[in-house]
C-alpha cells in the first residue's frame, strides 16, 4: 500500500459528508487536490485551533488505535467547543512508522465517526512516515463578536464547570501503578481519559451568556488561571464543590485533590456567568464552584471556607 493508496483508502470520503444538505456552507473540495475549498457562512469569524499528539507524550503506544482517532479529534473539537465555535472541518497531518491497515483502520474510524457527529468533515491533511505523530488544524465558526475568549470574566461572577473532573488522570495514575482500582472502576476512568466527550453543544449555547470560557486540558487551577491572567481577575474556588466520579470520590483525599485540580486532559469547560442568568440546558451537568474577586490568584477553599494548601500547579510541558 502506497502512500496515496493509504490516503483514499482511509482517510478520503465524498466531499458532502458532514455538510450540511442543500446548504450554500460546507465543503466545496475536500481531500484530493492541493488545498481544500471550504464556504463560510457569509459575515461568520473564523476559528481555527491546532493539537498535536505524540506517542509517549500524550498517548501509550499500546491504546486502541479508533480510540486515539476519537481523542485526537476530540481535543481540537474541544478548543472550537471552548470558544463556542460550529466546527467545520478539520486537516490530519499524520506521521507514522510504517502502513499498518488494522491500526490504520481503527484509527479512521474512530476519528471519523467523531467527525461524522460533530458535522466537522476531513478535509486534507500531509502523510509522511516517521515517529507515530498526529497533529489536527480545527476550523470553526462563530457570528462577528460572540466567539467566547479568555478576557471576559468580571468581578462578582460566577465560576461553572462542565461534567466531572479528575477521571482521566485518575486512570493514569492506574497506568503508573501508584493507584490501584477494581475492573469496572478502572474502565470507567479510562473510558474518560481516552474517549473524552467534546462540549461543543455547551460552548455553542454559552454565546452570549459565558462572558469567558476555556477547556481543561492541563488541569483546572493552571486552565483557570489562563482565564484570571487574560481578564485580569482572581478567584475563590471551592474544593468540596468540584464534581467527581463516584470512582475518584472514593480514592484518599490527597489524589482527590491532585486529580481535581492538576489533573489534566479532562477536557471540561471551565466558564465565568454573571449571577443569576440563566444557564443553557444542553443534558450536560453544570456545577458552579465558585466566584471571580477583584484580589488576583486563584484560592482555594474547603466548605467551611478555609484556605486548602495544596501546593499543585498544573502541567507544562517544559516546566523544570
Ligand atoms: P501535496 O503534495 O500537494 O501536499 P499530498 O500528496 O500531500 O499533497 O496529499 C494529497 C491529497 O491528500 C491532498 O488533498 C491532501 O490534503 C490529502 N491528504 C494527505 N494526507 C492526508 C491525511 N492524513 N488525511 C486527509 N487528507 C490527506
Ligand atoms: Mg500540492
Amino acid at each position: 500500500m502506497g502512500e496515496f493508496d493509504l490516503i483514499r483508502r482511509f482517510f478520503q470520503r465524498p466531499v458532502a459528508a458532514g455538510a450540511p444538505a442543500g446548504v450554500e456552507v460546507g465543503i466545496e473540495v475536500g481531500v484530493g487536490d492541493d488545498c481544500a475549498v471550504l464556504v463560510p457562512t457569509p459575515g461568520a469569524r473564523w476559528l481555527v485551533s491546532s493539537d498535536m499528539l505524540v506517542e509517549g507524550r500524550h498517548f501509550l503506544s499500546t491504546v486502541d488505535p479508533a480510540r486515539l482517532g476519537h481523542k485526537a479529534l476530540a481535543v481540537n473539537l474541544s478548543d472550537l467547543a471552548a470558544c463556542g465555535a460550529t466546527p467545520r472541518g478539520f486537516t490530519l497531518a499524520l506521521a507514522l512508522p510504517r502502513a499498518d491497515e488494522a491500526w490504520l483502520a481503527g484509527f479512521s474510524r474512530g476519528l471519523l465517526a467523531l467527525a461524522d457527529a460533530s458535522g466537522c468533515p476531513l478535509v486534507g491533511g500531509d502523510t509522511t512516515q516517521g515517529p507515530l505523530n498526529l497533529c489536527i488544524t480545527v476550523f470553526g465558526e462563530a457570528p462577528p463578536g460572540r466567539a467566547l475568549l479568555r478576557s471576559g470574566a468580571r468581578v462578582g461572577d460566577e465560576i461553572w464547570v462542565s461534567g466531572r473532573l479528575g477521571d482521566a488522570r485518575l486512570a493514569l495514575e492506574v497506568f503508573r501503578g501508584t493507584v490501584v482500582l477494581d475492573g469496572a472502576g478502572f474502565e470507567a476512568v479510562r473510558a474518560a481519559m481516552e474517549c473524552p466527550t467534546p462540549r461543543l453543544a455547551l460552548g455553542q449555547a454559552l454565546r452570549g451568556i459565558a462572558t469567558a470560557a476555556i477547556d481543561i486540558s492541563d488541569g483546572l487551577l493552571g486552565d483557570l488561571g489562563h482565564i484570571l491572567a487574560a481578564s485580569g481577575v482572581g478567584a475563590c474556588i471551592e474544593l468540596d464543590a468540584l464534581p467527581r466520579s463516584a470512582t475518584l470520590a472514593a480514592q484518599t483525599a490527597a489524589w482527590q485533590r491532585a486529580c481535581l485540580l492538576a489533573g489534566g486532559d479532562d477536557y471540561e469547560l471551565v466558564f465565568t456567568a454573571p449571577p443569576g442568568v440563566r444557564l443553557p440546558d444542553v443534558g450536560v451537568l453544570l456545577t458552579r464552584v465558585g466566584r471571580i474577586e477583584a484580589e488576583p490568584g486563584l484560592r482555594v477553599v474547603d466548605a467551611r471556607g478555609e484556605a486548602v494548601a495544596h501546593g499543585l500547579r498544573s502541567f507544562d510541558h517544559f516546566a523544570s
